[in-house]
């Protein structure tokens, strides 16, 4: 299994070394030369196992010899283990044909603990054999970082920086960064906005002499590793309701277009999938480039569902790749002319992503709205991030069943959980005195020179 750029010349790598490249030395991302292919009987097989088993059949065939099965098994038993339900990604019931998939009993309470938590244990794994040491430099709209650093505290042979937007992540976030104690954690607070935080870090993976002077690793959504780890839960309920026999719909609340294009790759792999529904916030470039054609960036709207509030959506650049033919030379013209504002999507290629994906947005007012209205019909309190993804689902429901993934608890963002459902989410009890533990962060300048700086002094140290 080999992973080749999305801009068509960097070298191709392994698994294990795209894991630990993140973004390609071309400016572009890793994917898999071909998926995978799992036959109906493959799927069926895996109907009702646990999820690590789930994981171990899923992920094994994209990762030709980088563990053994052995090893990779007991990495993704303690990559799971501190999650707060047995069935790790369970579905509940919503309407009788709408059921909401919680991805956020992880350590972190969203879903990205899904994936960090397996590349810590991963990235870990590898360094312990070669004995090195890197440095992973992430950005974060609140989420990603968290996380991250959960992932990474305390790891022997790992420096973890995260640049996150200061002053628009939420205090649970925030603290969820700043109060870890390993002197390995590093949180930096950035003037400016996500947007500028994710070009700092791809400015640093594109000057290679310091790029290979500190070892620099990603772990943003980019990392190929990360949107392999996402496919599971796509697979796992799925199988709950009925696949491969009978197929099923999601609807993925997105920003940067990780969690909606690991569906894809499910998909790909033969997976039942009715509609891929694409859901945003009022940040709704994807949701404009797929009625319209034109991908143009509009400025960040901060909005109540903060971890969507992006406009360059980094994963996008993998289902253009698709879309154009796997023409890299294309996709790197594309990502040129986005540098200067954006791109009109060609016929051939809109036609590709509009028969793939559908898609929908979700105002404010509707974001609250249906946070009132669910917690109302069901009792159930979702997240902002989740109320984008059912409002959305709403209107895509059918015949076949939709799954809407709930990204985070909503105890991760109180404040406008409480304004509109009159509830305020407490904090499950293991998490309960994040409020009282001191807090570490370094404030920053939105300045490529001065980052390089502190990076390079504090791993000195
Ligand atoms: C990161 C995040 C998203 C968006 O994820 P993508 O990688 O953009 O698909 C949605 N909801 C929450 C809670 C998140 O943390």
């Amino acid at each position: 299994m080999r992973y080749i750029s999305t801009r068509g010349t960097a070298p191709a790598l392994t698994f294990g070394e795209a894991m630990m490249t993140g973004l390609a030395r071309d400016g572009g991302l890793y994917v898999p030369e071909a998926v995978p292919q799992f036959s109906k009987a493959q799927f069926a097989a895996l109907a009702g196992k646990p999820y690590e088993e789930i994981a171990f059949a899923v992920m094994k065939p994209f990762m030709g010899d980088t563990f053994s099965d052995d090893e990779f098994r007991g990495l993704i038993a303690k990559a799971y283990a501190g999650f707060g339900h047995p069935a790790r990604a369970p579905l509940k019931q919503m309407a009788p044909n709408h059921f909401l998939l919680e991805l956020f009993h992880g350590p972190t309470l969203a879903f990205k603990d899904f994936a960090m938590q397996l590349i810590g244990q991963m990235m870990q794994a590898a360094l312990a054999k070669s004995g090195a040491r890197i440095t992973i430099v992430g950005a974060t709209s609140g989420d990603t970082g968290s996380a991250a650093i959960e992932a990474f505290r305390g790891l022997e042979n790992v420096d973890v920086f995260i640049l996150f937007p200061h002053g628009r992540v939420s205090d649970v976030q925030r603290r969820q960064m700043t109060t870890p104690v390993e002197t390995n954690v590093h949180a930096l607070a950035m003037d400016g906005d996500f947007d500028d935080c994710q070009a700092r870090v791809k400015d640093m993976f594109n000057d290679f002499a310091f790029r290979d002077g500190v070892r620099l690793a990603g772990v943003n959504s980019i990392n190929w590793a990360r949107v392999l780890a996402q496919v599971v839960y796509f697979v796992s309920s799925a199988l709950s309701l009925g696949a491969p026999e009978r197929a099923v719909s999601f609807t993925v609340p997105t920003g940067n277009f990780g969690d909606i294009f690991a569906g894809y790759i499910a998909r790909s792999m033969g997976l039942p999938i009715a509609q891929l529904v694409i859901a945003t916030n009022q940040n709704d470039i994807l949701d404009r480039a797929l009625r319209g054609g034109d991908y143009v960036t509009d400025g960040v709207k901060p909005s109540i569902s903060p971890s969507m509030d992006i406009q360059v959506s980094s994963n996008f650049e993998r289902a253009l790749f698709d879309a154009y033919g796997r023409d890299g030379a294309a996709v790197a013209a594309l990502m040129a002319e986005l540098k200067a504002g954006g791109f009109t999507i060609s016929q051939g290629a809109l036609q590709m992503l509009r028969d793939t994906f559908a898609s929908g947005r979700c105002s404010e007012q509707e974001t609250m709205a249906t946070i009132h209205r669910t917690f109302g019909e069901t009792g159930e309190l979702l997240c902002p991030h989740g109320a984008v993804g059912v409002k959305v689902a709403e209107e895509h429901l059918g015949d076949v069943p939709m799954i809407t993934l709930a990204t985070a608890h909503p105890a991760k963002f109180p404040d406008a959980v409480e304004m509109a459902s009159g509830l305020r989410p407490a904090l499950p009890l293991r998490m309960g005195d994040l409020f009282q533990r001191p807090e570490r962060v370094t404030r920053v300048p939105n300045d490529l020179g001065a980052l390089q700086s502190l990076v390079r002094e504090r791993i000195a140290r």
